[in-house]
C-alpha cells in the first residue's frame, strides 16, 4: 500500500482523482488509502509535495 507522509500533504486532492482503482479518498483534511491500492505509483507522481511515496523508496 502507498505511504503517505501527512504531514507534507496540502489535502489538495490531486491524487485522489488519478487513482483508477479508487484507492484514494479526501476525507475533510485526511487521505484515506483504502485496500484496492495495487501501488502501481500514479499518485505519487502526481503529488506535487511529494508527499506519497511507494514502500521500498520511503525506507530508503
Ligand atoms: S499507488 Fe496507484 S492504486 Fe495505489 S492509491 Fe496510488 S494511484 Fe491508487
Ligand atoms: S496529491 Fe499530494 S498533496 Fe495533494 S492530496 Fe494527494 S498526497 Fe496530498
Amino acid at each position: 500500500m502507498i505511504q503517505i507522509d501527512r504531514y507534507k500533504c496540502g489535502y489538495c486532492g490531486a491524487c485522489v482523482g488519478v487513482c483508477k482503482f479508487n484507492a484514494l479518498e479526501l476525507v475533510e483534511t485526511w487521505i484515506d488509502i483504502k485496500d484496492g491500492c495495487t501501488e502501481c505509483g500514479v499518485c505519487s507522481k502526481v503529488c506535487p509535495v511529494g508527499a506519497l511515496s511507494l514502500p521500498e523508496e520511503a525506507s530508503q
